[in-house]
Order: structure tokens, then C-alpha cells, then sequence
């Protein structure tokens, strides 16, 4: 089974034009994407909300993923997605950051950035491969506003992404609803039938 460490902002400082935390929103993300990689059996842990970068890198090597995921969300005015990596032309990684871009694209529709940094902490540090993903500014309102209104699809794009690299087929949970409607209809259907049909009998002849 594959194995994901996910890393959220632990960054309770930085100020989100929405009025939340680079932290809080970022641990938002995680909510929902580790929902849709439990449906899809991608194995994951999960870091503490306030735990150090030091501690987290300490559990991943122990954990041994095949990814430690960073999220985060930039400053600084942009309206981008940039995904860092130790190294951009490492296959996986690319392999791994055309994923998430293919998937994201579908939604945000700025520009999809990949770039090379070997000094992030956890970039330097993590035995596994590090993508580390600043998914747009949270400093740029509109950007802010788009996060909050579509942060689970953003999410679930992510997990996607991982289930693509993986060779796995993404079972999508809330495709799963309107079978689950169709299966009460159908049950339904066939209650007012035998209801129809007692009725006939019960009819005086
Ligand atoms: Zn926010």
C-alpha cells in the first residue's frame, strides 16, 4: 500500500485575507484530502497541527512514505501555484508534479509554477521525496477568497494526482451519493408495487 506523510503549515502567523491562518486553511486541505486518501487506501500520517518541522522530519524518516507532501500557501501579492522540489528534473518528482498539475489545472487557472529549492527544512531533510506545494497567495484576496470556496476540489484534485501516480483508480466518495439516491428510488419503486398489488387483492371482487 502506498505510504504519504502529509505536512500542513504550521505557520499560525501568517494572516489569510479570508481571516483565518496560513495554518488553519492549510490543515483544512489535509482534512479533506486525507478523507479522500482513506477511500482510495493510500496509507497516510499525518503531522500535529503545531508541531515542529524538526519533529515532523523525525517521524517521516521513521514512517518511511513513498512522499512527504508539504502544505502551504504563498505571500507576497502573487496568484500561482509553485511547487518546490529538491530537484525538478528528478523523474518522480516530475512524474509526481505533472500529477498535480494536471489535476489542478482543471480548477485554478493561473499558472502552475515548478521550481527547484534545496534549502526548505524539510526539502533538505526528509529521506522520502519531497513535494512541497505553496497551492496559491494567501495574501491576494481573490486568491484567499478562491482557496476558502474551493478548497475541498482542490483537495480531492490532489488526491487524484496521487492516485494517479500511484496507478490507482480514484474512487470518488461524492460520485458515490446519487448511486446511493438511485438505490433508495429503486427501493422505493418497489415498496409502492407491492403496495399496489395488496391493494388489487384487497379489493372486494
Ligand atoms: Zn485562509
Amino acid at each position: 500500500m502506498p505510504k504519504i506523510y502529509i505536512s500542513p503549515s504550521n505557520q499560525t502567523a501568517n494572516i489569510c485575507k479570508y481571516g483565518d491562518t496560513e495554518c488553519q486553511h492549510c490543515n483544512l486541505f489535509a482534512d479533506y484530502l486525507c478523507e479522500y486518501l482513506m477511500v482510495n487506501n493510500i496509507e497516510y500520517k499525518r503531522a500535529e497541527i503545531l508541531e515542529t518541522l524538526e519533529s515532523r522530519v523525525k517521524k517521516s524518516n521513521a514512517y518511511k512514505p513513498d512522499i512527504h507532501y508539504c502544505i502551504h500557501t504563498n505571500a507576497g501579492g502573487g496568484a500561482r501555484s509553485v511547487l518546490f522540489g529538491y530537484s525538478t528534473t528528478d523523474s518522480k518528482w516530475k512524474k509526481l508534479a505533472d500529477c498535480i498539475k494536471e489535476e489542478r489545472s482543471k480548477i485554478y487557472k493561473s499558472e502552475i509554477r515548478y521550481t527547484k529549492k534545496t534549502s526548505f527544512y524539510e526539502i533538505k531533510n526528509t529521506s522520502a521525496k519531497c513535494m512541497y506545494d505553496e497551492v496559491l497567495f494567501h495574501d491576494n484576496e481573490r486568491e484567499a477568497i478562491f482557496f476558502h470556496q474551493n478548497v475541498k476540489e482542490l483537495a480531492k484534485g490532489t488526491a487524484k494526482a496521487f492516485c494517479n501516480y500511484f496507478g490507482i483508480s480514484f474512487n470518488d466518495p461524492d460520485a458515490a451519493a446519487p448511486n446511493e439516491l438511485e438505490k433508495i428510488r429503486k427501493r422505493l419503486e418497489a415498496a409502492n408495487d407491492i403496495i399496489t398489488k395488496i391493494k388489487i387483492l384487497a379489493e372486494p371482487v
